[in-house]
């Protein structure tokens, strides 16, 4: 006996030279840029760090923005809050706060990305790395192997040797794949504004230190696919996880037509 799931996702693999992600430094903070999981485990056959790379949703979440704003659509901004406590608006022209439009309203962004008002129907799922160095080679599911520096940086106090600055920040640089489940069906107008999204994400740049030649990323390739989960026990309780795939081009390409609607 199995029990199976058919779902759709996009897979994206992109390629950055180098990428310091996260959302730049907090004062006074460090850039809390990659995320350490800890030591991946001898059966893994492969030793060493393993980092969680984080903002990729937003990332996405901004170039879907940028797009909607381009092309003269409303959607929601990142931002949940209209104005500062002496009344100064915060809202760029041409978008409303975060769940603002959900339910009477809502815009194409908000039915994607969902708010604090009602879950997002697209999973990103977890991109996790580990040092090239220290993969062996081996094609691992759970971790992509890239190469991870640790850059020191040091600041200190005029006049006195007091260090006011003293962390790492880590970069990586390498192949990624980026996969996103949808949890329900898109439309052809839904795919299209996500698959422009991302598309236009590698203009905004991934993560800190954008202005600085960080955070540059090539679209290497998009695919829509639909998947067939299925798992069972195999012997002794041993649970067997297979996919089956079929790519949807036809489906992918009807999509980026959809977006934006053309009132001809
Ligand atoms: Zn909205």
């Amino acid at each position: 006996m199995e029990v199976t799931r058919k779902f759709k996702r996009l897979v994206v693999e992109i390629e950055t030279p180098i990428a310091k992600t996260g959302n730049g430094p907090a004062v006074g903070g460090k850039v809390n840029n990659l995320l350490l999981l800890g030591n991946s485990s001898e059966n893994n056959k492969e030793n060493g760090k393993r980092y969680l790379v984080k903002g990729i949703r937003g990332w996405i979440n901004h170039a879907m923005m940028a797009i909607a704003k381009k092309e003269g659509v409303e959607v929601c901004h990142t931002s949940d809050k209209t104005e500062t406590q002496k009344g100064v608006n915060l809202l760029p022209e041409g978008f409303h706060a975060n769940g603002e439009c959900y339910p009477e309203k809502e815009c194409i962004k908000h039915r994607l990305m969902g708010s604090i008002a009602k879950r997002s129907i697209l999973k990103f799922e977890p991109v996790i790395i580990i040092l090239e160095a220290n993969s062996k080679g081996k094609k691992n599911t759970v971790t992509q192997a890239v190469h991870v520096a640790t850059e020191r940086r040091n600041a200190l106090k005029s006049n006195v040797k007091i260090s006011i600055q003293d962390f790492g920040e880590r970069y990586f640089s390498g192949e990624l794949t980026i996969k996103i489940e949808f949890l329900e069906d898109l439309t052809q107008e839904e795919l299209g504004f996500l698959l422009k999204g991302i598309l236009y994400a590698p203009e905004l740049g991934l993560g800190a230190s954008v202005n600085n030649g960080g955070g540059k990323v090539h679209m290497k390739r998009i695919t829509l696919q639909e998947v067939v989960r299925s798992s069972s026990f195999g012997k002794q309780g041993k649970v067997i996880q297979q996919e089956k795939i079929r790519n949807l081009w036809k489906e992918m390409k009807e999509g980026v037509e959809a977006w934006p609607k053309t009132n001809a």
